[in-house]
C-alpha cells in the first residue's frame, strides 16, 4: 500500500485544468487550502506509518494487526470493543487511528426498505452520499471519491455543483465499512447478509482522484485482516471517459470491472453532453475501454443516460451498435439508464418506447444490453441529486 495525497493539489491521471473554454471545470474549488485535509485515518496509513504510531502510543508493532483486524473484520472502531488491546491504550488508540471521518446526515429508504441513500457530513462540513441496494443475490453500495464533479456534465445534479475536493482513501472506505455494518446486522430488509459488490459510481470522477481510489480499491479486495475481502470482480470503477486513468487502470493488472459513461455515440453530440469529449474523444475512449477489456478479459460496461430526443433516437442506437462492433463481439455491456431528471432541467427522461427501440436495435446488431435498474429512483436516486439539494438548502 503506498502513502496517498489526500490534497489533489496535483493534478492526477492527465486530468489538468480545464482552461477557459469553460470544457470542464476540474479545479478544486477556491477554498481548498482553506478546507484542510481530513484527519489521517488507518487506511490513509502504510504500514510503517501505522508502527510508528503505535511507538508513539507505547505500543508494540503487533498491535497494528489487531487494529486492523477490528476494522476491516469487525467493522468496528469502537474502543469499547478492543478487548485484546490494554485497557489504558484503547481510547488512544482508536482516537489516532480511527478519526470519525463521515457522519450521516439523512437517510432514505425505497423499494421497501431494500435501499438505502445515506447523505454524509465530511469533517469540513462537505457532503456526499452512497446508496446501498440489496437484491436477492448481492448487495450493492454506490460510492463517492470526489465531493462535486469537475466534469460539468449539463444533464446531472453533481455536474452542477462543480469539484470541492478530492476524498481520502479514509473517507471513501468509511462508505463501505458502514454499509457492511448495516448488512451484517441485519439493517437492510432481508435479515443479516453481506455486502458483496462496490460500484464507484456516486459523486465524482474516480479518474479525478486516482491515488485514493485505487488504494481504496487495493483495501476493498485485500482479504482481511489487510482489506475487506470484497472481491476485485465484484467492484466497478467508471469514468466519464479520463483515457489517461483507463490505461493507467489496464497496466494495474487488478480485475475490477471498468464502466465507461459514454452517453452519446458521436463526437459531435458527445462535446454537448461531456464536456471531457473534447480532450478525449469517442475514438480515444472506446480505443482504451477495449484495450482494457484486452488486458483483463472483463466485459467493459458502457453506460448511457437516455434523454428524451437527444441521444434516444434509432439513429443513435444503431450508431452505438456499429461503433462497438467495430472492435469484435462481445466485449462491452450497454446498460441504457432512464435519466432521473433535475429539476426545472431541459433534460428528460426518455419516453418508454423509445427505450425499448434503443434496446431492440442494440440486440439486433448483436450487442449485449441491458436496462439499468432504477433503484432509490423515488429517493432521488440520480447521482448526486440528493446533496445537491441539500447544499440548496443550506444556501
Ligand atoms: S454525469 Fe458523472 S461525470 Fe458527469 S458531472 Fe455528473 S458525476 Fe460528473
Amino acid at each position: 500500500m503506498t502513502d496517498v495525497d489526500m490534497t489533489g493539489d496535483e493534478p492526477e491521471t492527465g486530468i489538468t485544468p480545464g482552461g477557459k473554454d469553460g470544457a470542464f471545470r476540474d479545479v478544486l474549488a477556491g477554498d481548498h487550502a482553506r478546507r484542510g485535509k481530513p484527519p489521517r485515518h488507518f487506511t490513509d496509513m502504510d504500514q510503517q506509518e501505522r508502527q510508528e504510531i503505535c511507538a508513539q502510543l507505547g505500543l508494540p508493532k503487533f498491535r497494528v494487526s489487531q487494529l486492523a483486524n477490528h476494522y476491516f473484520n469487525h467493522l468496528s472502531t469502537n474502543p469499547d470493543d478492543f478487548t485484546d488491546f490494554p485497557a489504558a491504550s484503547r481510547q488512544e488508540a482508536a482516537h489516532r487511528f480511527f478519526p470519525e471521518l463521515i457522519t450521516p446526515v439523512t437517510v432514505q429508504k425505497a423499494d421497501q426498505g431494500t435501499t438505502i441513500k445515506t447523505l454524509w457530513e465530511l469533517f469540513d462540513g462537505s457532503r456526499i452520499e452512497s446508496v446501498l441496494m440489496r437484491y436477492p443475490s448481492r448487495a450493492t453500495l454506490c460510492i463517492s471519491s470526489q465531493v462535486g464533479c469537475g466534469m460539468g456534465c449539463p444533464f446531472c445534479a453533481t455536474g452542477q455543483l462543480g469539484l470541492t475536493r478530492n476524498m481520502s482513501t479514509g473517507e471513501i472506505l468509511e462508505q463501505v465499512r458502514a454499509a457492511s455494518r448495516m448488512m451484517k446486522s441485519g439493517q437492510v430488509a432481508g435479515g443479516p447478509g453481506r455486502l458483496s459488490n462496490i460500484v464507484f459510481m456516486g459523486m465524482g470522477e474516480p479518474m479525478g482522484n486516482y491515488r485514493a481510489v485505487l488504494s481504496a480499491v487495493r483495501q476493498i479486495s485485500a482479504l482481511p485482516p489487510k482489506g475487506f475481502g470484497i472481491s476485485a470482480r465484484n467492484i466497478t470503477v467508471s469514468t466519464v471517459g479520463v483515457v489517461p486513468g483507463i490505461r493507467k487502470l489496464t497496466k494495474e493488472g487488478i480485475p475490477v470491472r471498468l464502466a465507461v459513461s459514454l452517453h452519446a455515440p458521436s463526437d459531435e453530440l458527445r462535446d454537448k453532453l461531456v464536456p471531457m469529449n473534447r480532450r478525449f474523444n469517442t475514438t480515444q475512449v472506446l480505443d482504451a475501454a477495449h484495450d482494457y477489456y484486452l488486458a483483463s478479459g472483463r466485459r467493459v460496461s458502457i453506460e448511457y443516460a437516455l434523454m428524451r430526443g437527444i441521444n434516444d433516437q434509432a439513429e443513435h442506437a444503431r450508431l452505438l451498435a456499429k461503433r462497438l462492433n467495430h472492435y469484435g463481439d462481445d466485449w462491452a455491456h450497454v446498460n441504457p439508464i432512464p435519466l432521473n431528471p433535475i429539476e426545472g432541467s431541459r433534460w428528460t427522461a426518455s419516453k418508454p418506447e423509445d427505450e425499448q427501440r434503443f434496446l431492440d436495435i442494440l440486440h439486433k446488431a448483436g450487442i449485449t444490453a441491458t436496462m439499468r435498474d432504477t433503484r432509490g429512483s423515488d429517493i432521488d436516486g440520480a447521482c448526486g441529486q440528493l446533496a445537491a439539494k441539500s447544499v440548496k438548502l443550506q444556501a
